[in-house]
């Protein structure tokens, strides 16, 4: 039996993306190769705002500081805040999901595999975790993912299984999301951007691209971006989302990346999780 380090596992409403709005279990899986410490900075600074939180002071993340700055969801990487994030069996993590699904069985609700980065070294666990007999019923799962992790040759037969065999009782829609991170975030263009990554995850599931906007300078990137990943043959959608983990921030630039979105023909992905739920820990 696998096992997988799990930041949080909760049930909320998915905000962003393609399934804004559907209620959905979300998986969080601990590490990230990235720190993203240039959200919400003057471009070119980098954050240090989850830096000062003291790890020592915190027993699990519902009572973890939201930061206004850099990663929103810091301690699902951080090594200084693992001990929050247990490394759990699929049996007990499938037991976990089914006791919070409102009829203890899978019905509307769609699971997202998130992180941290869930495709880095967690691959090869889920197998497991998707063919655990309760998980059955499961028929739509995201990962959300940064784009930069190719998928392993085990793990891409695994997903093929699902496209292929058109058994009814196992038929599952895959997404990739794949919020690329713009120079914005602080991390460099050559290890964030990978456009033949991002085109191969196309052939294993429905894959966009979901683009965080702050300034004219992110969409400027951003317009780059997608230049590069359509170049290399993606063909899905582009979404771009406001920033702001916290909602003073994402109110002042919401309007406009929707108008940014209307003026390149791309979507808009709103971040519900902050005006319903102020973007808490667990949501
Ligand atoms: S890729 Fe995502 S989880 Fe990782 S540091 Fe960046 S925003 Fe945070």
């Amino acid at each position: 039996m696998s096992k997988l380090k799990i930041a949080e596992l909760f049930y909320s409403i998915q905000g962003e993306g393609r399934y804004m709005g559907v209620p959905s279990v979300f998986l969080r899986t601990f590490g990230c190769n990235f720190k993203c410490a240039g959200f919400g900075m003057p471009r070119g600074e980098l954050s240090n705002e989850a830096e000062l939180i003291d790890p020592v002071n915190y027993t699990d993340y519902k009572s973890l500081p939201l930061v206004s700055t850099g990663c929103d969801s810091y301690a699902s990487w951080d090594p200084r805040f693992r001990h929050l994030s247990p490394l759990l069996s699929t049996d007990a993590i499938v037991d976990g999901i089914m006791d919070m699904l409102p009829y203890k069985e899978w019905k509307d609700e769609h699971l997202v595999i998130t992180g941290g980065e869930p495709l880095l070294g967690w691959q090869r666990a889920y197998p497991d975790l998707l063919d655990h007999p309760k998980m059955a019923g499961l028929k739509e799962i995201t990962f959300e993912t940064n784009g930069t992790q190719p998928l392993d040759d085990s793990f891409k037969r695994y997903l093929h299984t699902w496209a292929y065999h058109h058994d009814k009782e196992y038929l599952r829609e895959i997404t990739f999301s794949v919020s690329a991170k713009l120079p914005g975030s602080g991390e460099s263009w050559s290890d964030a951007i990978r456009p033949e990554v991002v085109y191969e995850y196309e052939e294993y599931g429905h894959t966009y691209l979901k683009l965080v906007i702050a300034t004219e300078q992110d969409l400027i990137d951003a317009e780059r971006a997608v230049e590069e990943y359509r170049k290399a043959g993606f063909e899905g959608p582009v979404y771009v989302m406001p920033v702001g983990g916290v909602e003073r921030v994402y109110n002042l630039n919401n309007r406009a990346v929707a108008e940014m979105a209307m003026r390149k023909g791309w979507r808009y992905s709103d971040r519900l999780q902050v005006p319903l739920f102020k973007n808490e820990w667990g949501t």
